[in-house]
């Protein structure tokens, strides 16, 4: 297989793949960008139809932990990696061990972590066989689950973009549609609640519908939830939902949620621009978990942890105040941002290496 024909290769530093007959395992590690530290990124498992279809996912994934990483302001590249079969039945603790080793033969350049299919129990097989996974101490304070900061993160960014587009942080009184009630988006709409927004959540899983509703927020039916009358629409499900048919129907002014890959291609942060929509890029308002994921390495205190979760705020501002000027999209001035913080680190091994 040709990597660089695919069309999210993007000069990735390196691709591996792994065929292990014994164990059942497949799976592709895709590490897109080392300038800032070692790659980071969790560890997917899927039932892709095929490797090409798992190659796209890795890629895309790993470029934009790069991206998510640099914007963060943390040490760390971009990675990713992804294990294709259905991880209700398909995984076996053999396989997981595997993937440890998988991991360890690439002496540190990639760290994994959790990621959709994978949990803190996959990982602490994984970490028999390697020091290179994190998001396994689930008995300190942080360190196990990212989601809750995640939501975390998500929540200041929703500060910060209700700042910008009406001019008040406060949430009291606000109207907020979560789509997606999972562990992200049930640890937000705790916050929000907690904090006086109205909380209304859409799922197709009623066991998740029901644990948001034990929590104050208020069920919508899943097709209602993209046009519901609300300040923000906030995805926490699935990507590519910012698409040609949703842009026309949201009603929210603001779209900031949690959910990787929520513009189903670039242009549509600009139709969004167009349509007095402010957009919160996904890869800035959802970094939480991946500071946790980070700070645990570096054996940062929790309240250093929550101090730099809490930038998100910041940092979006800057991109919203930039994009209102430059009247150009905030996922392109965000990637703009990230672009010039990990070429010019590339910029400074390469003169002190002259
Ligand atoms: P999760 O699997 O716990 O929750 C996802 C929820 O979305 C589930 O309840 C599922 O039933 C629901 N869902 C799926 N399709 C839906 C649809 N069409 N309409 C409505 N609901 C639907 O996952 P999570 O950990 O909460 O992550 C949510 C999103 O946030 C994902 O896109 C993930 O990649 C992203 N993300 C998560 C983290 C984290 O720390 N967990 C960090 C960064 C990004």
């Amino acid at each position: 297989m040709d990597i660089t024909l695919s069309p999210s290769y993007d000069n990735h530093e390196n691709v591996v793949f792994m065929d292990d007959a014994e164990t059942g395992l497949q799976a592709i590690i895709a590490i897109h960008n080392t300038n800032l530290g070692p790659a980071v990124g969790g560890c997917r498992m899927f039932p892709y139809a095929d490797k090409s279809e798992a190659l796209e996912d890795v890629l895309r994934l790993s470029r934009g932990m790069t991206y998510k990483s640099a914007l963060a302001g943390l040490p760390m590249g971009g990675g990713k990696a992804v294990i294709i079969g259905d991880p209700s039945h398909q995984k076996t603790p053999a396989m997981l061990s595997k993937m440890g080793q998988f991991i360890d033969s690439l002496n540190g350049q990639y760290i994994s972590a959790e990621d959709s299919g994978t949990n803190v129990s996959d990982l602490k097989l994984m970490a028999q066989e390697t020091e290179y996974v994190l998001g396994v101490n689930d008995q300190q304070e942080f360190g196990g689950d990212p989601s809750p900061l995640t939501a975390h993160g998500i929540f200041c960014g929703i500060q910060a973009s209700l700042e910008h587009k009406f001019g008040r942080a406060s949430l009291n009184g606000s109207r907020i549609a979560i789509q997606g009630a999972g562990a992200v988006g049930r640890s937000l709409a705790k916050k929000l609640i907690d904090a006086g927004a109205e909380v209304f959540v859409a799922d197709i899983n009623d066991h998740n519908i029901r644990a948001a509703q034990d929590l104050g927020a208020q069920a919508v039916a899943i097709d209602n939830i993209v046009s519901f009358d609300a300040d923000v629409f906030a995805p926490c499900a699935m990507g590519a939902v910012i698409n040609d048919v949703t842009i026309t129907k949201l009603s929210a002014a603001i779209v900031a949620g949690g959910a990787n890959n929520q513009l189903a291609v670039p242009q549509h942060g600009e139709m969004l621009r167009k349509r007095g929509v402010l957009y919160a890029p996904d890869f800035v308002i959802n970094a939480g978990g991946i500071i946790e994921i980070c700070r645990q390495y570096q054996n940062a205190s929790v309240d250093d942890c929550y101090a730099q979760i809490e930038k998100i705020g910041s940092t979006l501002t800057q991109i919203f105040e930039q994009s209102s000027e430059q009247k150009v999209c905030t996922s392109l001035v965000a990637e703009q941002i990230a672009e010039q913080n990990f070429s010019h680190k590339a910029a400074s091994k390469i003169s002190s290496a002259a």
